[in-house]
């Protein structure tokens, strides 16, 4: 199924590919996301992006929640995971392993850890 461009403008940006309808009457209309997506892949260009942000994104963060404090990069929060490539390793083979971008410590991660995107090194 294709998906429109949430853009609220996107139907009044004159290109030929926007041009749709019966030969005379031709009418701007909204495009499909396409390819070259943006804002997770909703939008069209980043014009129609920021043309959403400009009109809604204040209601998103209030919404979703405005950050009131700020937040603080401790050790308890910065685990990365990241990956040694097989280029960069003197036995040929890629390694993962999560580094802590505060400590610099770094802990070994099976494969399996590193695509479980449910698996967080939590016990320090
Ligand atoms: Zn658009």
């Amino acid at each position: 199924m294709t998906k429109l461009c949430q853009g609220p403008s996107c139907h009044r940006y004159d290109t030929t590919d926007r041009k749709r309808g019966p030969k005379g009457n031709k009418r701007n209309q909204t495009r499909n996301v396409g390819t070259y997506s943006y804002g997770n892949n909703n939008f069209c260009t980043l014009t129609c992006y920021n043309d959403w942000a400009s009109e809604y994104m204040d209601r998103a963060v209030d919404y979703f929640g405005r950050v009131r404090e700020r937040k603080a990069m401790t050790p308890e929060n910065s685990w990365d995971k990241r990956t040694r490539y097989s280029w960069q390793m003197e036995n040929g083979e890629s390694e993962h392993y999560y580094y802590n971008m505060c400590t610099s410590e770094q802990r070994p991660l099976t494969e399996q850890q590193y695509n479980d995107s449910n698996y967080t090194l939590n016990t320090i």
